[in-house]
């Protein structure tokens, strides 16, 4: 088969699939076309090609693709066209991967479910009735759903590896700094991250290698080294000491306690020890999570003002909005068009993060936030010593159904309990399928989540991979 015909393929898929998985916001036909012909010229040449070169993938609608609209599923940004390429589009072409198109997300990534996306919802090709998770769910659902066989994401709190639980895929979050955010729309600029969703660890590999770099355009890249991560997924971990977080298990019950501790014999099967550990400040980590974050949002989010970027109270008009731009001055712009632009989820958290940073409050709130943060990386370097890789499930429940939780913010925040130490903490982590809830007759995907040490992704991979392959 030809990249063309490939691409052609995927194309038909979504077409087929996408009126009711709701995966895409927008299709990059053309650009994918021009992309897959290349390859093609090339192996007709005789010319040796990669890995990726050719294979379809998918977008998160925060990551800017040049010439393509940028929403991050905001009303603000309904028409930003992007004007250049994110690093990692830039590199993903220079290794000739192609583009399918840009995936559905919750607003500037803040949600667990996809539900805040100013544009659809996204559904859960596992079970219609329930959501992909989120923020990452359209990339989470094109890559379940075959409409994509790779996908980028973004995980700032589990935005890749909750949704790859609740899908049933692979995915990645490295760790910060190992992948440049150049071009990526920022949430919470200290704990985002760019990762692949894949049906397999191998190819999430093959990915990251792609993608991964340090990058002069971005600061707080790390010199990591240019590695073929797929090269270490050696199938063996026979002696690898795995640490099991008490705090993470304790209140685990029913099917995902069963299918968890499953998982963990398995794991000794394959010859790893396993260890209970402790992470004693995990139980103010979702608190903590919730002040930097928002803190980071207020302040990253000041940008979008009517002015700088995407749509204006008056060019809301134009598109239907029903509040009318009557601005007499420079303040009521920037005010009417972020009323209309935003929606409310996003509003709160600025709103939350602005009231953490303002004078008086800072040193009670923010400032508290880092100090407790620098005792989270503690407990994780603590637990390093003793262990190669910390495990526990990826989320404490499955797919949800829509609407169950939007009405009750705090009980969406939960969703992400297992995996926001790992964004402040700043460590690599992988979510990988371990099994299936019955529920309604519905095989649910559960995943379990590797956490690695600092720029231990190969360590990860390599136990996820060797998991993987023995369950076939
Ligand atoms: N669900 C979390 C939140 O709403 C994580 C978001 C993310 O990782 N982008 O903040």
């Amino acid at each position: 088969m030809s990249a063309t015909q490939l691409a052609q393929t995927y194309f038909e898929a979504i077409e087929k699939k996408d009126g009711e998985i709701g995966a895409y916001l927008t299709l990059t036909k053309k650009l994918a076309l021009e992309q897959a012909k290349f390859v093609d010229e090339k192996i007709a040449r005789g010319e040796e090609i990669g890995l990726l070169e050719g294979i379809p993938g998918a977008i998160k609608d925060m990551i800017c693709v040049e010439g393509v609209r940028a929403t991050a599923g905001s009303k603000i940004l309904d028409n930003y066209i992007a004007p250049y390429d994110a690093t990692v589009i830039k590199k993903l072409k220079e290794n000739g991967a192609v583009i399918l198109g840009k995936a559905n997300q919750d607003e500037f990534a803040m949600g667990s479910s996809t539900e805040t996306s100013a544009y659809q919802i996204t559904r859960n090709p596992v079970d219609p009735s329930r959501v992909p998770g989120g923020s990452s769910g359209g990339s989470a659902a094109a890559v379940a759903a075959d409409e994509a066989v790779w996908s980028l994401g973004t995980d700032t709190g589990g935005s890749i590896r909750q949704p790859a639980s609740f899908c049933g895929v692979v995915g990645l979050k490295p760790t910060y700094g190992r992948v440049s955010r150049y071009g990526a729309i920022a949430m919470a600029s200290s704990l985002d991250q760019i990762g692949p969703f894949t049906k397999t660890v191998e190819d999430a590999a093959i990915v990251l290698s792609v993608i991964a770099g340090q990058d002069l355009k971005d600061a707080t890249s790390a010199q990591s080294g240019d590695k073929k991560f797929e090269d270490y997924l050696t199938g063996d971990i026979a002696g690898k000491v795995i640490g099991v977080p008490k705090e993470y298990v304790e209140n685990l019950e029913g099917e995902i306690l069963e299918i968890f501790e499953k998982s963990v014999e398995k794991f000794k099967a394959l010859g790893a020890r396993i260890e209970t550990i402790s992470l004693p400040h995990t139980q103010y980590a979702l608190a903590i999570y919730y002040i930097i974050m928002t803190s980071e949002v207020s302040s990253n989010l000041a940008k979008f003002d009517g002015i700088k970027f995407g749509m204006r109270a008056d060019d809301l008009n134009d598109s239907g909005a029903t509040e009318s731009g009557t601005a007499k001055n420079l303040l009521e712009t920037y005010l009417d068009t972020r009323k209309i632009g935003f929606g409310d989820e996003v509003k709160r958290r600025i709103m939350l993060g602005t009231y953490a940073l303002s004078a008086g409050y800072y040193d009670a709130y923010y400032l508290k936030a880092q100090k407790v943060r620098a005792l989270i990386r503690k407990d994780f370097q603590q637990a390093y010593e003793k262990v190669d890789f910390i495990y526990c499930p990826t989320c404490p429940e499955v797919a949800f159904k829509f609407g169950e939780k939007t009405s009750d913010p705090l009980q969406m925040y939960l969703s992400d309990i297992f995996t926001i130490s790992v964004n402040l903490a700043g460590l690599p982590a992988i979510s990988f399928p371990i099994g299936f809830c019955e529920i309604e007759e519905k095989k649910l995907p559960v995943g379990g989540q590797l956490i690695g040490e600092w720029f231990d992704e190969e360590g990860i991979l390599n136990a996820a991979h060797t998991f993987e392959i023995s369950e076939k």
